[in-house]
C-alpha cells in the first residue's frame, strides 16, 4: 500500500513523527494509501521556519512577489492532470468537478497576483500616510471538502501581502496534498516562505491557533472547530479569517421563469455533491405555485446523475468518509421523522452503488424550524419550503444563525437587487450560481468572519500603520 510520509518545512521535505493515519477512497469505502502525521514538534519547527524567513520575504517588492506568484501558479497548472487524479479517488468528486478544482487551485495564484498587481500599499488620509504591512507569520488551515484550492488561495493571498506561511492542510486530504506540496516545492520560493504540516487539527492545528509566534490565522472549515480556534488565538490576540459553515436559501420569486429556476436551484444545492459551504440547500418558492414547483424540481433530481465518477456527465459523487454518510442518512431520517415528505431520494444508497455514495434527497413541506432546514448537513440533502409573501421569504431567509451566500431568482434584475438588498449574506447570486473569484468572499453571522480573494482578501493578511506628522 502507498504511504504519505513527508511534509514540508523551511524549504525541504522531512519525515513527520506523529501517527499513521488512513486514507479512504469514498467511492468504495477502501483504504488506498496511509499517511503519517506531523505532530505539535513538526508544527513548532515550521512556525520557526516561517518565523525566520519573515524578515528577508516581508521586505520583498510587488516585482518579485507578482514572479513568484506566477511561477506558483504555472507549478500548480503542471501537475493539474495529477491532481484532478487524486481529487478523484480521494476526496470522490466527479471528474467535473475534480478538473475545474484542480484549475482554481492554480489560478489562485493569477487572482491574487492580479489583486496585487493593482493594489497602493500606501495612501494619505487627513494629515498622515498610511502603510499597509505584512501582518506577520500567518496559520493556513484548509478543510476536506476543497483542500487543495484552499492552500492555494490562501496562500497566495498571503504572499501577496508579504506574509509567510504554515499550511495546516485537511489530514484526509494528504494525497492532494501531496501532489500541491511538490509543485510548490518546484517554483523556487525562498526556504521558510510556506511550509507545509499535515497533521490533526487539535495537534498541529492547536498549535497554530496559539503558538505567539503566528499572527494571524486563515481557517476554512466548520463552524464547531472555527468558534474553537477564534477562543484559542484570543490569548495572543491573532487576527483571525474564519470561513465556515452555511444553509443557504435560494429564494424563487414569482416572477422568475420557473422552468430554468427550479433547475438551477437543485444545481446550486448539489455543487460539490452537497459537500460545499454555498450549497442553496433551503429552495423557497411561492406557496401558490408550489404545484408547479414539484414536477420540475422532481425531473431536476431525477436529472442528477450519481455514480460514476469518470464520467463528465455525473453530478454528484459519494460522501467523504463514512462518518459524513452516517451524519447525511441521520438527517434524512430526521427529516422523515419531523413530517417532512420524501419528493426524492431517501435512506440507503442509491441502486447499484456502494461506498459512500448517498441517494440525493429532496424533502417538501418543511418548515424552517426543522433541523433539516436549519442545520449544515453538508450532503446532497435539499429542502422546499414555502412563502406566502416576499417579506416572509425574506424572514424565512434571514432566519439562520448562518449568512454565507443566498441565491435569488427572478425575471427581473431591479426586482432581484431588491430582494438581494434585504438578505444577511456575505454573497448573493442572481439567477445561478456564478463564481467571481475577486468578489469578497465570506459570511455574515455565524458563517465567518472577514472576507477572502480580492483586495479584502489582501487586506486580511495587512495592517494598517498610521505615520503622523509626515508634513
Ligand atoms: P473541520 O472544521 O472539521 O476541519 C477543518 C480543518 O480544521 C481541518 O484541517 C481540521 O484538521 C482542522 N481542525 C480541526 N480541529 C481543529 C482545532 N481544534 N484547531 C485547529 N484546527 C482544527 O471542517 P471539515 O469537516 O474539514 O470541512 C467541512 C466544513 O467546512 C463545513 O462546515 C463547511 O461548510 C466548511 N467550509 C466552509 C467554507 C467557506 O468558505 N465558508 C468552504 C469550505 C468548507
Amino acid at each position: 500500500m502507498r504511504t504519505i510520509e513527508r511534509i514540508y518545512i523551511d524549504g525541504a521535505f522531512v519525515k513527520p513523527h506523529g501517527e499513521m493515519l488512513d486514507l479512504f477512497d469514498p467511492a468504495r469505502g477502501e483504504v488506498f494509501a496511509q499517511v503519517r502525521l506531523a505532530d505539535d514538534e513538526d508544527a513548532r519547527q515550521a512556525i520557526q521556519a516561517a518565523k525566520r524567513a519573515l524578515p528577508l520575504y516581508a521586505r520583498t517588492g510587488k516585482a518579485e512577489r507578482l514572479e513568484l506568484l506566477r511561477n506558483l501558479h504555472d507549478a500548480v497548472l503542471s501537475r493539474a492532470a495529477d491532481l484532478e487524479e487524486a481529487t478523484i479517488l480521494e476526496y470522490g468528486a466527479p471528474v467535473a468537478r475534480a478538473r475545474w478544482t484542480a484549475r482554481y487551485a492554480a489560478e489562485s495564484f493569477l487572482h491574487a497576483a492580479k489583486t496585487l498587481e493593482d493594489y497602493s500599499f500606501t495612501c494619505s488620509t487627513g494629515d498622515s500616510e498610511v502603510v499597509m504591512e505584512p501582518v506577520g507569520v500567518a496559520g493556513l488551515i484548509t478543510p476536506w471538502n476543497a483542500n487543495a484550492g484552499f492552500i492555494c488561495s490562501k496562500l497566495a493571498y498571503a504572499l501577496a501581502a508579504g506574509c509567510t506561511a504554515v499550511i495546516k492542510p485537511s489530514e484526509m486530504s494528504a494525497s492532494q496534498t501531496e501532489i500541491v506540496t511538490e509543485a510548490l516545492h518546484s517554483a523556487g520560493a525562498a526556504a521558510g516562505v510556506f511550509n507545509i504540516v499535515t497533521g490533526r487539527g487539535e495537534v498541529v492545528g492547536a498549535e497554530l491557533a496559539t503558538s505567539p509566534d503566528i499572527a494571524k490565522i486563515s481557517f476554512t472549515g466548520s463552524t464547531a472547530v472555527g468558534k474553537a480556534i477564534m477562543k484559542a488565538a484570543a490569548d495572543t490576540v491573532k487576527r483571525v479569517t474564519l470561513e465556515l459553515g452555511g444553509k443557504s436559501p435560494s429564494l424563487i420569486l414569482e416572477d422568475a421563469n420557473f422552468e430554468a429556476a427550479v433547475p438551477m436551484a437543485i444545481t446550486a444545492g448539489f455543487q460539490n455533491s452537497g459537500q460545499a459551504c454555498l450549497a442553496g440547500t433551503r429552495i423557497l418558492v411561492p406557496e401558490a405555485r408550489l404545484t408547479d414547483v414539484l414536477p420540475l424540481a422532481k425531473a431536476a433530481m431525477a436529472a442528477a446523475k450519481v455514480g460514476d465518477l469518470r464520467d463528465p456527465a455525473t453530478a454528484i459523487g459519494p460522501m467523504v468518509s463514512t462518518r459524513q454518510y452516517d451524519r447525511v442518512q441521520r438527517y434524512i431520517r430526521l427529516g422523515i421523522e419531523a413530517g417532512a415528505t420524501l419528493v426524492a431520494g431517501g435512506e440507503g444508497h442509491p441502486d447499484g452503488l456502494g461506498g459512500y455514495f448517498v441517494k440525493p434527497t429532496l424533502f417538501a413541506d418543511v418548515t424552517n424550524g426543522m433541523s433539516i432546514a436549519r442545520e449544515e448537513i453538508f450532503g446532497p440533502v435539499l429542502c422546499i419550503l414555502t412563502y406566502r409573501d416576499e417579506d416572509e421569504a425574506v424572514a424565512i431567509a434571514n432566519d439562520t444563525d448562518y449568512g454565507l451566500a443566498s441565491y435569488v431568482f427572478s425575471s427581473d434584475p431591479i426586482h432581484a437587487r431588491a430582494i438581494a438588498a434585504r438578505l444577511q449574506t456575505g454573497r448573493v447570486m442572481i439567477n445561478g450560481a456564478p463564481h467571481d473569484p475577486l468578489a469578497p468572499f465570506g459570511g455574515y453571522k455565524q458563517s465567518g468572519l472577514g472576507r477572502e480573494y480580492g483586495a479584502f482578501g489582501l487586506e486580511a493578511f495587512l495592517e494598517a500603520k498610521a505615520v503622523l506628522g509626515v508634513g
